[in-house]
């Protein structure tokens, strides 16, 4: 298979980050770009590093393992970004670098227990469902607090942050009130609670990075738009 593609992604994708934190007024602000890979084969992971991209995601670890056993695997930073059992959190913790997705206090105590054992620390960002959709994981905004409080405490995490998903909707301009209402709850709780690491907001996938951007992402999550097929025809923003 050609990735040659690859690397035009990449740079509009970059292109596309820049024009946006210039036109919020967050020049030189740093956005790490995150390639979602879960749809794309492991021979993708050389055109990705080659391209400037040093950090990949995995939704799930049945997926995730093939890309991982990849010799160029190594290179990369890895993100858990998907819903996570329990009984997964012992595959997960030595591989993954990140995980985006903690949405239950359960799982922060079992990611803490298990990194304790590798002896690391795990980076870790709360899912908030600001939208409050039936379907979607992540805490509800009013319990972020409570629950920042006790994940604070956990040895061997890192809270970085909050990470959320917005609904889908037909123009990505609909989707700014969330964005907006992740980066004011992140700032209160960083301000209130004192947590200078607090700083990471994950949010922004292919139809909508534009606009997390401007409302102050720092990573954003993107898959089709990099690694989706060659003749790539929805409608993304900047495609
Ligand atoms: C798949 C996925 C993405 C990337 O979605 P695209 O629309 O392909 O950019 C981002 N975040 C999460 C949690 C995902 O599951």
């Amino acid at each position: 298979m050609d990735f040659e593609y690859i690397a035009d992604r990449v740079r509009r994708v970059r292109e596309n980050v820049n024009q946006a934190l210039v036109r919020s007024g967050r020049d030189g602000a740093a956005v790490d770009v995150i390639a979602v890979t879960k749809s794309a084969p492991p021979e993708v992971l050389p055109a990705l590093f080659e391209a400037g991209i040093t950090d990949a995601a995995e939704n799930r670890w049945q997926v995730a393992r093939d890309k991982l056993a990849h010799p160029a695997a190594e290179r990369f930073k890895w993100h858990f970004i998907g819903s996570l059992q329990t009984n997964k959190v012992k595959y997960i913790v030595p591989r993954f670098d990140w995980i985006h997705s903690v949405d239950r206090l359960e799982l922060a105590e079992a990611l803490s227990r298990e990194a304790a054992k590798t002896g690391r620390t795990l980076n870790i960002l709360l899912q908030v469902n600001i939208a409050r959709e039936p379907q979607k994981q992540g805490f509800h905004q009013e319990d972020v607090r409570r629950v920042v409080e006790l994940v604070a405490q956990l040895p061997h995490l890192e809270l970085r942050g909050l990470m959320t998903m917005a609904p889908k909707v037909a123009h990505s301009e609909e989707s700014r009130p969330i964005f907006r209402a992740l980066d004011e709850l992140s700032r209160q709780v960083r301000e209130d609670m004192q947590l200078p690491a607090f700083d990471q907001l994950s949010m922004g996938m292919s139809d909508d990075y534009p606009v997390a951007v401007e409302e102050g992402a720092t990573m954003i999550r993107v898959g089709r738009q990099l690694v989706g097929p060659a003749d790539l025809t929805q409608g993304g923003q900047g495609l």
